[in-house]
This record gives C-alpha cells, sequence and structure tokens, in this order.
C-alpha cells in the first residue's frame, strides 16, 4: 500500500516561536553586558572621575579560551582561579548543556549562532528568488572546510594543556588575562580596516552560505560538536511510517540528511529541532533516548537548556564565584598601560615553568594573585 494513503497527521505545535524567544532573550541580555561594560570602561578612561559603574561578569563569556585555561586549572589544582570566575561557571554550563542535548547551545543560545541563523534565512530567501534553490558546497571541499574550526580547536586545546599548572597560575593572573575584556573591548570599539573587511566577508559569506562562520570556523562550535556526540538524545526517524518526503533534510540548517538515517549522529546537528517540527507524520521523527524508544517532548529541550544554563551559572553566583574581587582601582591603574599590555608568554616561557613546575621549584616568576 502507498505509504502516503496511511499518514497519521502529526498535529504537535512546532517549537521554534520558544526557541526564538529563547535566542532574543540571550540577545538582548548580551548586549544588555555590552552596554553595562562599555559604561564600566568610560570609567576607567575617566580614571575613576566618573560615576562608578562595576563592570558586568557575564562578560566573561566572551572570553572562551580564558575559560578553558580555568576549567584546566580547577582539574590541576582543584580551586576555581579568580580573575575570569563566571567565564569559568558558564564554559561549564556551555559543556553541559551539550553533554545533555547536543550541540544545543548554538542553535538556542549563542548570540553569533542566532544571527548567523538570521541571515541565513534572508541568504536562503535569497537563493530561491535568484536559483530557486538552496545553494550546498561541493560535499569534499565542505569536509576540508569544516575542518578548520577542529584545527583551530586543537590549537587552542593543545596551547592549554600542555601548559603545567604552574604556567596556568602565571598566565590566569597575569595582567593579559585581567585586562582581556577591555582589550576585546577596544578590538571592537576601535575596529581597524583590515578587521571590519574580515566580518564583512563573513558576512557576505554567510548570505552565501548558511551559518559560514559556525559551521567552518568556530572552534567553540567544534568543542561543543564533539561534546554533544556523547550526548544521550538524539533525533531518530522510524523508517516505517516515513513517507519519504524529504522535508526534514531541506528544514536543516546544517545540510544533514535526516531522511537518510535512522538516528543523526553528526557534530553539526545543534539540536534546534527544526526536523521534527516540519515532519508531517506523526511519530516519525522524534527526539529519542540513545538505546531507547523513550520520547524526549520538545518543551524538555526549550525548558532543559534554559534550566541547566541557569543551574550552573546560579551555582557560581551563590558560592560567590562569580564577580572577580579585583578593585576598581587596580583596573584604573592597568587600564593606564592597557595598550602596551601584550600576551604574556612565549612558547620558551611555558616552557621554562612546565620545567620548574615538573621540578617543584619556582622560578622566580610570581602571579598577581
Ligand atoms: S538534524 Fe534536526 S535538530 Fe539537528 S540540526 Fe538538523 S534540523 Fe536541527
Ligand atoms: S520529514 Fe523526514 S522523517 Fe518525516 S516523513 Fe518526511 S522524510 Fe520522513
Amino acid at each position: 500500500m502507498d505509504k502516503k494513503k496511511k499518514i497519521a497527521k502529526n498535529t504537535d505545535k512546532p517549537i521554534q516561536k520558544i526557541r526564538f524567544i529563547v535566542q532574543t532573550i540571550f540577545a538582548l541580555l548580551c548586549i544588555w553586558i555590552g552596554i553595562e561594560f562599555s559604561q564600566f570602561v568610560a570609567y576607567l578612561e575617566s580614571n575613576g572621575a566618573a560615576e562608578f559603574s562595576a563592570r558586568p561578569p557575564g562578560v566573561e563569556g566572551f572570553l572562551p579560551i580564558s575559560a578553558m585555561m580555568s576549567v584546566y586549572y580547577f582539574f590541576v589544582s582543584g580551586n576555581i582561579h579568580p580573575v575570569h570566575p563566571a567565564g569559568f561557571f558558564i564554559f561549564l554550563a556551555i559543556i553541559g548543556m551539550s553533554l545533555v542535548f547536543g550541540k544545543s547551545f548554538c542553535s538556542w543560545m549563542c548570540p553569533v549562532g542566532f544571527l548567523s541563523e538570521l541571515i541565513g534565512d534572508f541568504g536562503e530567501q535569497l537563493h530561491k528568488k535568484i536559483f530557486k534553490r538552496r545553494i550546498k558546497i561541493w560535499k569534499y571541499l565542505d569536509y576540508a572546510l569544516r575542518s578548520i574550526k577542529y584545527l583551530l580547536l586543537f590549537f587552542f586545546a593543545f596551547s592549554v594543556f600542555s601548559m603545567s599548572s604552574l604556567a596556568l597560575e602565571y598566565f590566569l593572573g597575569d595582567t593579559y588575562n585581567i585586562m582581556s575584556d577591555v582589550k576585546m573591548w577596544y578590538f571592537f570599539a576601535e575596529i581597524s580596516r583590515f578587521s571590519l573587511i574580515v566580518i564583512g566577508i563573513l558576512f557576505l559569506f554567510s548570505i552565501i552560505y548558511r551559518n559560514f562562520w559556525c559551521r567552518y570556523l568556530c572552534p567553540y562550535g567544534a568543542l561543543l560538536g564533539i561534546t554533544g556526540l556523547l550526548s544521550p538524545a538524539k533525533i531518530k526517524r522510524n523508517p516505517v511510517s516515513c513517507i519519504d518526503c524529504g522535508l526534514c533534510a531541506k528544514a536543516c540548517p546544517s545540510f544533514i540528511k535526516v531522511d537518510k538515517v535512522i538516528t543523526v549522529r553528526s557534530d553539526e546537528c545543534t539540536s534546534c529541532l527544526n526536523c521534527i517540527d516540519v515532519c508531517p507524520v506523526k511519530d516519525t521523527l522524534d527526539l529519542k533516548l540513545v538505546g531507547t524508544e523513550k520520547k524526549i517532548d520538545k518543551k524538555i529541550v526549550a525548558f532543559g537548556v534554559v534550566l541547566l544554563f541557569v543551574a550552573i551559572t546560579g551555582l557560581g553566583i551563590m558560592t560567590g564565584n562569580w564577580q572577580n574581587k579585583i578593585p576598581a582601582k587596580v583596573y584604573i591603574e592597568l587600564h593606564k598601560s592597557v595598550n602596551s599590555i601584550g600576551h604574556p608568554m612565549s612558547t620558551s616561557d611555558i616552557e621554562k615553568l612546565n620545567k620548574a613546575s615538573e621540578k617543584g621549584v619556582e622560578n622566580g616568576t610570581k602571579p598577581i594573585h
């Protein structure tokens, strides 16, 4: 019998509106953090003469390498480093979300992912009008380009995990790490022509090809893709009731051939649930626990990602590991020479500290904290 004749219509409500609301709230939160941070920088620029404006700890969410170092430091020393404690908890929250719900941070909270999605939607409308179809990159080129983000991740992870606890402590306590958020602020506030051109090119490429930055270049996304593979929640297709309409694959922003697999096990799946929403047949495409037929309600994903993020960052706030204890006068002093603060460690510095650490000898270089 023709499968299309015995369709049990999917009447599940789409979750995309809720996802859009969550993305918007997090984007607004980031904008709010940006405004607060600009006021903090203005306070530093006035040498403390202007009205005091506190530094928002949420800005540390934009320092993933420092956060990765803090997590590693925690494992080797048992302590939470005091310079960017909020970054430590935000990083853990994002990894925690991916371990439970796959690479969900990218499609539910990341402001860059959100922007990338909006640009991608605009681009696809354009493609449909001009080319009458979605643009896809030749698959071998796609593989090659996707490997770039893993190479970047490997480079950062290798640099971090090859450091001894002494080298880590030195780096994390150095003025460079303390002022890294202020330096990042100036990078964007006084953006160079070259950086603007690079951002413009990325913007253009994201119109031409959906999620260009996320798919090919973001090392954070690469890390979440790997941890997301460990998640027990996977998109599963029932090949018996599936009518092979291909709508799921067409709706997938990550170009995954959902209609050709039983279980989606892809480092590119961001748990956006678009595919489930568009599937016209009831109980054919669902998020399920690996190894079981237990269906996970879409609302649990929405609620779960937010709850995990709030719970883990809330733990940081409640345990007093959120706002760092660096006095404003130290920031003002460091700000005076912010332009001359450079990366503190060459490879040979790290090697020296690693050797000193192995011998259990401090070599005289003292971290600030
Ligand atoms: S497979 Fe489904 S949940 Fe995963 S990215 Fe594609 S549309 Fe989103
Ligand atoms: S949307 Fe995908 S899973 Fe659902 S019926 Fe069509 S091909 Fe099958």
